[in-house]
C-alpha cells in the first residue's frame, strides 16, 4: 500500500453541502471532519437521497424510515450540522438518470456550496467489497449535478436560480484519495454521530455499539494518518471545477 502523502483539504471556503444516499453514509468517517469545519466556523447541510428505510431487516419500510430519518437528524446535530434535507427516493433501488441529477441539481442551487461532498461512486471499498447501486448512482449523480448546477438551460425549472459557485466536490470512502482533513479535534464526535444510529448498529451487530463504532472510526483515522504525518485524518478524491 502506499504511503505517499495526502495533500490537506482546501480551507478557503464557507458553504458546504453533503449529498449521500443514506442515513450513515455520513457518519462512516465523515462527520469527523464535518465536525472540524463546523468548529472553524463553516456552515454544512446535509442531502440525503433517502430515508433508509430498506435499511434494518426487522422493520418494515414505514416504520424505518421516521426511526431513521430521526437518527440522522441527531446524527447531524453532533457535528454543527441543522439543515437536513430527503430527497425521497427509493431506498435500495434509486436510479441514476436524469430525475436523480435534476434532484440534486436542485438542492445545490437552493443551498450554493462552494463545496460538495459525496460518498464512493466506484465499482468496490478497497477492491474488496462490491458497492451497493444506490452509493454508485448517487455518487455519480452527485459529481454530474454539480456541473448542471450551474448551467441554466439544464433544469430550467427548478426553483432556485442556476448556482456556478461549485469549486470542488470532494468524494469520501475512495481508494485513490488525493486530499486529508486533520480530525484530531473531531474525531470524538465523529464516533458520537454515528452512535446516533443506534437502531441501524444494533440490528447489524452483536457487539455493543459503542465498541463497534469506535473501533471502526479510530480504525479508519489510524489507518490513514500514515498518509498525513501522523496525525488521524478522514480522507477524500477532490475533483477541482
Ligand atoms: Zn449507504
Amino acid at each position: 500500500m502506499t504511503t505517499d502523502q495526502l495533500e490537506p483539504m482546501p480551507d478557503d471556503w464557507q458553504r458546504a453541502l453533503a449529498i449521500v444516499a443514506h442515513p450513515d453514509d455520513l457518519e462512516y468517517g465523515c462527520a469527523s471532519a464535518i465536525a472540524t469545519w463546523t468548529d472553524a466556523g463553516r456552515e454544512v447541510a446535509y442531502v440525503i437521497a433517502t430515508r433508509g428505510e430498506a435499511g434494518i431487516d426487522t422493520l418494515e419500510p414505514a416504520t424505518c424510515g421516521p426511526v431513521r430519518e430521526r437518527e440522522e437528524r441527531a446524527s447531524a446535530a453532533v457535528v454543527g450540522v441543522s439543515s437536513v434535507e430527503f430527497l425521497d427516493h427509493q431506498d435500495g433501488v434509486i436510479e441514476y438518470g436524469v430525475a436523480l441529477r435534476k434532484d440534486i441539481a436542485a438542492a445545490i442551487r437552493r443551498h450554493r456550496p462552494e463545496l460538495v461532498i459525496t460518498l464512493n461512486p466506484d465499482d468496490t471499498w478497497g477492491g474488496t467489497y462490491w458497492n451497493t447501486p444506490d452509493h454508485r448512482a448517487v455518487g455519480r449523480a452527485v459529481l454530474d449535478a454539480a456541473g448542471d448546477a450551474g448551467n441554466r438551460w439544464i433544469f430550467p425549472d427548478t426553483d432556485a436560480e442556476p448556482w456556478n459557485g461549485v469549486r470542488w466536490v470532494a468524494v469520501a470512502g475512495t481508494d485513490s484519495p488525493t486530499h486529508a482533513v486533520d480530525v484530531t479535534d473531531g474525531l470524538e464526535r465523529g464516533v458520537r454521530s454515528l452512535m446516533e444510529h443506534r437502531a441501524y448498529i444494533e440490528a447489524l451487530t452483536d457487539e455493543s455499539p459503542e465498541t463497534y463504532v469506535r473501533d471502526l472510526i479510530e480504525g479508519f483515522a489510524r489507518q490513514t494518518a500514515e498518509r498525513f504525518g501522523g496525525r488521524p485524518a478522514v480522507t477524500f478524491r477532490l475533483f477541482t471545477k
